[in-house]
């Protein structure tokens, strides 16, 4: 068994991988495998029925929002949010947060105007740009509320007149939100939810329709609607790994629990960071990820020999990603304290050879 610090494909709980290679040689005794049924079949109708479900009841979303399970991932949605949600003659504002909200931007510019309110770029995307004022003659704000990059999570929802977008892609399910507060929220599922190939949207029904623009079908979030995420073949076997998360993040206690316990795990990890002389977080305190956990050594010499001691220790994923380097730890939902403290284990245990 490894330690899985991976930032994306994420781990999932064991029992997941279970049922669903289960799921793939024999589904729900039907004697088909979840690879060959069809979408349209009762069975599936069902899957898709109680993912929805339970996405609607772990997160509360209210009425007069739709579900979607489409392809493409969180990229496709840099494209598609523009595309249904910017008039050609209109602006969106958008917060340059990290290296995902600079690219959504610069898909956006292709639609229409863009104003971006703010930017941390100059500082490497260290912390969250705070000072800001939201144009209130734009379609939408857009944020993204945890910079999987660098390790930077925003924790307080952005006052905004105007609807707020928010690509959740690799926090979502990992805290309680308030839905009502958004327009739009997608996320990739690969980073907290389930497995790639699969992009969540929970869209306010209200804000379609209204560019003007003549939308290719297959990225028009009205025909996706209209057909219950049936619009073209979905990712049957993606969707179901995701029911199959959901259902154990259900039966764990739902977002209060997961919340509760993912608390815990950061905490415990960054103050590790802080007390040991050989490290230091990446990120500006106030604004540390609960998900992504960015840092580096004192000592950057050190660095390749503590790395390879993980790799002998069954930890995966811990280089940190090229734009920050050091470490990155991703302690997603299914990463459990066992992790953690190996992980800060090893790291005392490094200071104390090293001291
Ligand atoms: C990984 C990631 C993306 C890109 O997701 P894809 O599904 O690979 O397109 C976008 N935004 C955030 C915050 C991410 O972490």
């Amino acid at each position: 068994m490894k330690h899985n610090f991976g930032a994306g494909p994420c781990i999932l709980p064991q029992e997941v991988f279970k049922e669903a290679s289960q799921a793939v040689i024999d589904f729900n005794n039907s004697g088909l495998s979840i690879l060959e049924i069809s979408h349209r079949s009762k069975a599936f109708e069902a899957v898709i029925e109680e993912a929805e479900s339970l996405v609607r009841d772990l997160l509360a979303v209210p009425n007069g929002y739709s579900i979607l399970f489409l392809q493409g991932g969180a990229s496709q949605q840099f494209a598609m949010v523009p595309m249904n949600l910017l008039p050609q003659t209109g602006k969106a504002a958008y917060l340059d947060s990290g290296t995902w909200a600079s690219k959504a931007l610069k898909e956006a510019q292709k639609f229409g105007t863009v104003q971006v309110v703010a930017s941390s770029k100059e500082a490497n995307y260290t912390y969250i740009p705070k000072e800001y004022d939201v144009p209130t003659d734009a379609s939408y704000f857009h944020y993204t509320s945890n910079n999987t990059i660098y390790g930077t999570e925003l924790f307080e929802t952005p006052k905004s007149s105007i609807p707020l977008v928010c690509d959740m892609s690799s926090d979502i399910l990992s805290r309680k939100i308030n839905v009502a507060d958004f327009g739009l929220i997608y996320a990739g599922a690969q980073k907290n939810m389930g497995p790639a190939g699969v992009t969540l949207v929970i869209v306010k029904d209200d804000l379609l329709g209204k560019t003007g623009r003549d939308i290719p079908a297959i990225f028009d979030y009205r025909k996706h609607i209209e057909a219950g995420s049936l619009y073209n073949t979905p990712a049957v076997f993606a969707i179901y790994v995701s029911l199959l998360n959901l259902r154990w993040l259900k039966a764990k206690g739902g977002i209060e629990e997961i919340e509760r316990e993912n608390i815990i795990k950061a905490r415990t990890l960054y103050d590790e960071i802080d007390r040991n002389p050989l490290f230091k977080g990446a990120a500006q305190a106030e604004d540390r990820s609960r998900m992504n956990v960015t840092f580096v050594m004192n000592n950057p010499e050190l660095e390749k020999t503590f790395l390879a001691l993980t790799e002998e220790r069954g930890m995966i994923g811990l280089k940190g990603h090229r734009s920050v380097g050091g470490f990155r730890a991703s302690i997603y939902n299914a990463l459990t304290i066992t992790s953690i403290n190996a992980l800060v284990d090893l790291m005392q245990e490094f200071a104390e050879k090293n001291a």
